[in-house]
């Protein structure tokens, strides 16, 4: 045997196989609600229109593909800030870096906790999540080396956020712990926090001594670009310490370019000073410095009014339709009524793994396992036949 015959052996992605089994099955009324894409009316993930346009004026005026350094590109991650924070932040207080998507954020956030949390005496800095949440959360904090404690966010049985258990857990969470919040179109459920919720998050936050990390990875395609970021506005000022991952990915249709940022917020600039430094050295460590492609076309897009316009523009298209699907479910049969209050791409159903897969067989309707759905795979006119097919299966 070698060193590799210890590896525990891992479960394939069962995301991959769905896509799979969807592509070769022949039925032609098929259904895709599983991977997390927007799609179009016509079923596509088209490249935005402001993109293509930036990509052609980059290919005219890119001198040269030297090297940047382990922040990445510094304009972009500045321009990103009127949109995240409503204004630019200040610099001593500040620190914003792009990264290798939300998931690059959320792994370079993890570690800088962690490196901390070495340093510090006395216990700290679990991580709190709200289960269900997005399912690389709690392997991506493990695997910098953070202990995750869990409390219940959502029953899906009567499709309802947990907000008392949620708050009693904040309330019993230790100073110097890290609470994760989706900043909104919650990953999978759906449901996010109304003002008055994330009024009381952010108050437990700041007396609590709680540190907030902050995933913002679909802005703009729940109520619109200033309304998503309102209630992760409201807790990063309410803490003196937080940290903000964010996704171009989703609100830029960049995916494959993995587009993120990340920012940290420290109480003084000796703090800051240190969170930038440690930063800029995991950063380093880990992927020496972010590919720059997407994020460039994100710079050159907010670097350019015309550009921003139409970017906006396609982007409140891309919302409007994810939010019209929902409305019509919702109209169409009282069982799915709480979509109609959900925001983004996905809700998830109060349905059983066998639900899902009969779902699939006999109806050729694609979801995982879970429940799932990713609502932007239909379309005004394919909601009768997934209604149709729910009733069926339950
Ligand atoms: N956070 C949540 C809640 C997500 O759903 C996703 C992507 O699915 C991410 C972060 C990561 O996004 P990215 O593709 O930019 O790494």
């Amino acid at each position: 045997p070698t060193l590799f015959d210890a590896l525990a052996p891992q479960p394939a992605d069962t995301l991959l196989s769905l896509i799979a089994l969807h592509r070769d099955d022949p039925r032609p009324h098929k259904l895709d609600l599983g991977v997390g894409v927007y799609r179009d009316d016509s079923g596509a993930t088209p490249v935005m229109r402001a993109v293509k346009a930036a990509e052609a004026r980059l290919l005219e005026t890119q001198s040269s593909k030297s090297y940047l350094g382990p922040e990445g590109d510094i304009r972009y991650a500045e321009l990103l800030q009127p949109i995240v924070f409503g204004r630019a932040v200040p610099a001593d207080t500040f620190v914003g870096v792009q990264t290798p998507g939300g998931t690059g954020a959320l792994r370079l956030a993890a570690e800088l906790i962690n490196a901390a949390r070495k340093n510090a005496k006395g216990p700290g800095a679990k991580v709190w999540l709200g289960t269900p949440t997005w399912p690389n959360h709690a392997p991506i904090m493990t695997a910098a080396g953070l202990t995750v404690a869990t409390y219940r966010y959502y029953d899906q049985a009567t499709q309802t956020v947990l907000f008392d258990e949620m708050m009693a857990a904040l309330q019993g969470a230790a100073a110097g712990d890290v609470v994760l919040l989706h900043g909104c179109c919650h990953n999978p459920v759906g449901a996010d926090l109304d003002r008055s919720q994330w009024r009381a998050v952010a108050e437990v936050v700041a007396q609590r001594g709680l540190i907030p990390l902050i995933d913002l990875a679909y802005q703009g395609l729940g109520d619109g670009l200033e309304e998503d970021a309102a209630g992760a506005r409201l807790v990063l000022d309410a803490a003196p310490d937080a940290l903000l991952a964010y996704s171009c990915d989703k609100n830029f249709g960049l995916y494959r370019e993995r587009v993120g940022a990340l920012y940290a917020k420290g109480g003084t600039p000796a703090r800051t000073e240190l969170m930038r430094s440690n930063i800029l050295l995991l950063a380093r460590v880990n992927w020496s410095m972010p590919p720059d492609h997407g994020a460039a076309l994100v710079r050159v897009i907010l670097d350019d009014a015309a550009l921003t316009a139409d970017w906006r523009a396609e982007l409140d298209g891309m919302r409007s339709r994810i939010n019209r699907v929902r409305q019509a479910l919702a109209a169409g049969d009282p069982w799915l009524a709480p979509l109609g209050h959900h925001r983004g791409m996905f809700s998830l159903l109060p349905l059983s793994p066998d639900q899902v897969a009969t779902l699939r067989r006999e109806h050729a309707v694609y979801m995982v396992g879970s429940g799932r759905a990713n609502l932007a795979g239909l379309t005004l006119d394919t909601v009768p036949q997934f209604i149709d097919a729910v009733r069926a299966v339950r």
